[in-house]
C-alpha cells in the first residue's frame, strides 16, 4: 500500500468517527489538496478513490489539469485575483473563494462567456483575523442578496477557515460557520445551498462536528508540502 493509500484510509476513518459524533449525521465530501505536490500524487489518490482535488493557484491547477483527463471535480480554493478568473473558470467546478463582490460579477460574467454557470461558495472571514480573505459576517444580509442576483454564478454553499490553532479553539468559528450556512439555506431556493466547505488537516475533524459536509485536506494525505518547488 502506497503512504497515500495509508493516509487517505486512516482520513476517511477519521472523517467517519467525527461524522458519528456530530448531530448532524451528514454526509462529507473529501476534497484532496494537493498544491504543491505533483501530478502524480494526484493520480495516486484518484487510484484510492478521491473523487474531488483541490487547488490554491490558477496556474497550478491548470498545469495538473493539462497533464489530462481525470475523472475528478476540480475545486480551487485559493484567493483569487481578477486577471486569473477566466482560467479559473475554465477549469474549476467548484470555486470555494468567492471572497468579494467584486471577484463574483468577475467569475459571472467569464462564465457567461463561455455558456457556463459556475458554482461558489461564499468565504466569510468568521474569526476576522486581517491576514484572512473572506466576506464580513455583518454585511451578510446585503451579501447574500448581492451574491443571488449576480449573473452566471449559482452559489452553492459557505466556506471559511479557523484560525491555524489548538483545534479545540476552532470549534466557536466553525459553530458560527454553519450557522451562517443555516441562514444563507432561507436566502436561496431550496435545495440549491448544499455544500458547508470547512477544516483542513489541523482542525477537519471538530469541523465535521460542526456540521461541515465537506473538507478540504492536505498534509494529512500527501505530507507536508516543499514549498521550494
Ligand atoms: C492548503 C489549504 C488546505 C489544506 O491544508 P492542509 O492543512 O494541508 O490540510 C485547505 N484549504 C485551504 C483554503 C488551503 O489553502
Amino acid at each position: 500500500m502506497s503512504d497515500i493509500e495509508t493516509n487517505l484510509n486512516a482520513v476517511r476513518r477519521r472523517i467517519e468517527a467525527a461524522r458519528e459524533r456530530s448531530p448532524y449525521h451528514q454526509a462529507v465530501t473529501l476534497v484532496a489538496v494537493t498544491k504543491f505536490h505533483p501530478r502524480a500524487a494526484m493520480e495516486e489518490a484518484v487510484r484510492c478513490g478521491v473523487a474531488d482535488v483541490g487547488e490554491n493557484r490558477v496556474q497550478e491547477m491548470e498545469e495538473k489539469f493539462r497533464m489530462g483527463p481525470l475523472p475528478v471535480r476540480w475545486h480551487l480554493q485559493g484567493h483569487l485575483q481578477k486577471n486569473k478568473v477566466k482560467k479559473a473558470v475554465a477549469i474549476a467546478d467548484l470555486i470555494h473563494s468567492g471572497d468579494s463582490l467584486d471577484i463574483l460579477k468577475e467569475i459571472g460574467r467569464r462564465a457567461g462567456e463561455i455558456g457556463k454557470r459556475q458554482d461558489v461558495l461564499l468565504e466569510f472571514n468568521i474569526s476576522g483575523e486581517e491576514s484572512k480573505h473572506g466576506l464580513d459576517p455583518k454585511d451578510f444580509d446585503a451579501i447574500a442578496a448581492a451574491a443571488g442576483a449576480v449573473e452566471g454564478i449559482r452559489v452553492t454553499g459557505l466556506m471559511c477557515m479557523a484560525p491555524n490553532e489548538e483545534p479545540e479553539l476552532t470549534r466557536p468559528v466553525f459553530r458560527e460557520g454553519c450557522a451562517l450556512w443555516e441562514r444563507l439555506k432561507s436566502k436561496f431556493p431550496e435545495g440549491q445551498i448544499s455544500v458547508l466547505s470547512m477544516g483542513m488537516t489541523n482542525d477537519f475533524e471538530v469541523a465535521v462536528e460542526e456540521g461541515a459536509t465537506m473538507v478540504r485536506i492536505g498534509t494529512a494525505i500527501f505530507g507536508p508540502r516543499d514549498y521550494n518547488r
